[in-house]
């Protein structure tokens, strides 16, 4: 069964349909209104905190994006959340949902998988090409063949 990391959004949305989530409690904080906290009281979510080395690597992977300036204290953590459960219960057991794109856009640095909460999958909109992060060129390995340092994704604007 798959393990589904929620953010707040899927709180909002109602659309928790899932079984097995678990979410940070900087999530929780942010569900302030009570209907959603009545909506709240209602679904079988595992609220857990998240190891600092895990945050530090989400921010570490997020400088190397360029999403750092766009997420949120929260986001990171949400990130080092998705990237723990991973490390525990395998990759292919763990799915992100989010519809917040800078949020995509490190959960596949990290080879996180994602699925949006209402609009339709990213990939629609934006493609992903990868990047040398040394020399910025376009490349097709993961590692550049002109200056040898390592690919990075990168979305861009179909
Ligand atoms: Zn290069």
């Amino acid at each position: 069964m798959e393990t589904y990391i929620i953010d707040s959004g899927v709180i909002f949305l109602r659309k928790a349909l899932y079984e097995n989530m678990i979410t940070i409690p900087e999530v929780i904080d942010e569900i302030k209104d009570e209907d959603s906290k009545f909506y709240l009281s209602l679904l079988n979510l595992r609220v857990e905190d998240v190891d600092d080395k895990y945050v530090k690597k989400a921010i570490e992977g997020a400088k190397k994006t360029g999403d750092v300036h766009r997420l949120s204290n929260t986001d990171i953590k949400l990130i080092a959340k998705a990237i723990e459960v991973c490390e525990k219960i395998g990759k292919d057991k763990v799915i992100l949902l989010t519809d917040d794109y800078s949020i995509q856009n490190l959960a596949m640095y990290f080879g996180i998988k994602f699925e949006n909460v209402v609009q339709k999958t990213i990939s629609k909109v934006f493609k992903w090409v990868k990047v040398c992060k040394g020399c910025g060129r376009k490349i097709e390995d993961d590692v550049c063949p002109v200056c040898g340092s390592e690919a990075i994704l990168r979305r861009v604007k179909k």
